[in-house]
């Protein structure tokens, strides 16, 4: 059974002070809260402020981006080794916002999947299609290639150890989020090619989360489905309440396995 999960993607937002309020106030508004996994993925400048607020809680501390390189010269650059220096346990990589807006293409979303894994961190590897690909029947082939492509080189036994994010491009930030059928599909066909990249067996233990609009109001209806085991949240995980609400429903989920 996949335990379900739930991660915010505080994207570029918050200085030091808001950073640390909000991570305090979802610390304290999942205290009782069970048969979750909830990681908070602050901007690198509050990695460390959070980790001091999450400090002796179950809830981990994530990165947004990695280097593929340990260090050198990349001016600008943060690398897996500094990440895991700071206590995260997960990076995401490969989101949307990096590829349409940074130019980030899908060798470099490999070298950062491989990075992660050698030093520690799970990667959060995320993939999904434009309005544009969907409408042209291109949703399947598009992640497809991401997944491939992100996952190239990576052992059975490593794949085990990532979790993959299907985020449609046209549902992130938009209000608009996939039904629980559209993404149930897709997360359907990801597991497949897990199956065939790794095994049946590896493939049944990934999880596989859900991004693009969730909110406490469809949250439930999403991780309903045996399918979705999870989300990532960008705009709802800016306030604490919102988010907390969201990760209550993915308890319930977790306290009701489907399969
Ligand atoms: C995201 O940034 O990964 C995301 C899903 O954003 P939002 O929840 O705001 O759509």
């Amino acid at each position: 059974m996949r335990k379900p999960m739930v991660v915010a993607n505080w994207k570029m937002h918050g200085t030091l002070a808001e950073a640390r309020v909000l991570a305090a106030q979802v610390r304290d508004g999942l205290r009782r809260t069970r048969g979750v996994e909830v990681v908070l993925c602050p901007p690198f400048t509050a990695l460390a402020a959070v980790a001091d607020a999450l400090a002796g809680s179950a809830i981990g501390l994530g990165a947004q981006n990695c280097h593929w390189e340990a260090s050198g010269a990349f001016t600008g650059e943060v690398s897996a080794a500094m990440l895991v220096e700071l206590g995260c346990r997960l990076v995401v990589l490969g989101h949307s916002e990096r590829r349409q807006h940074l130019g980030e293409a899908d060798h470099q979303v490999n070298l950062k999947v491989r990075a992660a894994l050698h030093h520690g961190l799970v990667p959060l590897l995320c993939v999904g299609e434009s309005a544009h690909e969907r409408s042209q029947g291109l949703t399947f082939t598009t992640v497809e290639g991401q997944l491939r492509a992100g996952l190239g080189g990576v052992s059975p036994d490593a794949i085990g150890r990532c979790i993959v994010a299907y985020e449609p491009i046209w549902a992130i930030g938009t209000g608009v989020n996939a039904t629980p059928a559209q993404a149930s599909e897709v997360h359907g066909y990801l597991r497949g090619l897990l199956s065939e990249l790794a095994s049946k067996e590896v493939a049944q233990t990934v999880r596989i989360l859900y991004g693009g609009s969730v909110k406490p109001e469809n949250a439930a209806e999403l991780l309903r489905e045996p399918e979705i085991d999870g989300a990532l949240v960008g705009g709802a995980s800016l306030q604490a309440a919102t988010f907390v609400g969201i990760v209550k429903k993915a308890a319930v989920r977790g306290a009701n396995p489907k399969e």
